[in-house]
């Protein structure tokens, strides 16, 4: 803390380990472990780097134009910006509801963390006792709705009608869905933008669309809404998406059919994931994102990690009430998670009371 201010009210983000030396397997940030789509990695050329002595264009148009056209909206419809988590930034600073915020009380860490950042009171709603979210419990809100769908770290989803519900309810307040991980499985709203000026659908290229180091995310949204982002974006960071990530993601939006494709190795992954860890013990919820939710009676999730850590494979552990005794798994490669289940046998051999 400096000598001249401190900030004792922030409550910053804690991000999963990123570690730069030991080579783990890491499976705790949810990251594709698959590579760009070629043409999206032959992009990075010498021509582009000369590039970077200009400002990107802050009105993004060539990148809210593909989008535009893959999902038959308008660029007036598209925000585009530095990841999912500016945009949730703008949206707790621009958007406080009437009443504050309303989230799960087991969800996406950020959303806390920006209502504190902004001084927005928030009201969390306890998901069931499965970890299932009941649409009804956001009916009639006046406040800013803010649903992971999927959600993290669970993976379980709403369908499009339950989210439809939440916005017959709540014509005057803001709906923000994190599509995050809707790429892996989940049904999406975003049709629903052409009935709903209150719903604001938020994406990002870090998980499906292998991009996380780029950092860029959208969000669909009514011409209102995002001309509002707008004018925030402008009141703070118009450069926020650099002129490499910009050509990145335009590149990326032309190759549906590759990430299509990957997304539906992980799918594949994930089930066989899913078999092997209840073959273990595990109790696993049935996930729909690149990861997977689980817990193993008899170990705690505090001991998982630690193990796990010490076998050089990262794992998420969030110590934190209902979900302490859970480890959120990202899929990996398929040989990365044969390491991971063999690792698994033998903690669990190891921690067997016999
Ligand atoms: C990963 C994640 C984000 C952040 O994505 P970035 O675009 O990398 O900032 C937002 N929401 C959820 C639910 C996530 O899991």
């Amino acid at each position: 803390m400096s000598r001249f201010f401190s900030l004792p009210w922030l409550h910053p983000y804690t991000p999963g380990e990123q570690p730069q030396n030991r080579d783990y397997i890491k499976l705790n940030t949810n990251e594709n472990p698959y590579p760009p789509a070629p043409a999206v990695r032959k992009l990075l050329t010498a021509r582009d780097a000369a590039d970077l002595r200009l400002y990107p264009d802050p009105d993004c148009r060539g990148l809210k134009k593909k989008l535009a056209g893959l999902y038959g909206l308008t660029p007036e419809e598209i925000f585009v910006a530095n990841g999912s988590d500016d945009i949730l930034n703008f949206v707790f600073w621009g958007f406080p509801g009437e009443k504050g915020a309303v989230f799960p009380d087991i969800t996406y860490g950020f959303y806390k963390v920006f209502a504190g950042l902004h001084r927005v009171p928030c009201r969390e709603i306890p998901l069931n006792g499965d970890f299932s979210l009941n649409p009804r419990d956001y009916y009639h809100q006046n406040s800013l709705i803010v649903i992971a769908n999927p959600n993290a770290p669970t993976g379980l989803a709403l369908t499009p009608g339950e989210i439809q519900g939440i916005l017959d309810t709540n014509r005057d307040s803001l709906v923000v869905i994190d599509e995050a991980y809707v790429d892996f499985g989940a049904q999406s709203c975003y049709p629903l933008l052409s009935q709903y000026e209150n719903l604001l659908v938020v994406r990002t290229f870090s998980k499906s669309r292998c991009l996380a180091g780029g950092r860029l995310g959208y969000a669909m949204g009514s011409p209102a809404v995002i001309s509002d982002l707008e004018r925030l974006k402008f009141s703070t960071n118009p450069y926020a998406i650099n002129r490499l990530t910009l050509a990145l993601g335009e590149a990326t939006v032309a190759e549906e059919a590759y990430y299509r494709e990957i997304s539906q190795k992980i799918q594949k992954t994930r089930k066989n994931t899913e078999n092997a860890l209840k073959g273990l013990g595990f109790l696993v919820l049935p996930s729909l994102g690149n990861f997977l939710f689980a817990r193993r009676p008899g170990i705690s999730g505090e001991n998982l990690y630690q193990s796990l850590k010490e076998k050089a494979i990262l794992v998420r552990h969030f110590p934190q009430e209902r979900i302490g005794e859970y480890v959120r798994i990202t899929m990996g490669t398929d040989e990365q998670m044969e390491q991971l289940i063999a690792a698994l046998e033998e903690i669990c051999h190891e921690n067997s009371p016999d």
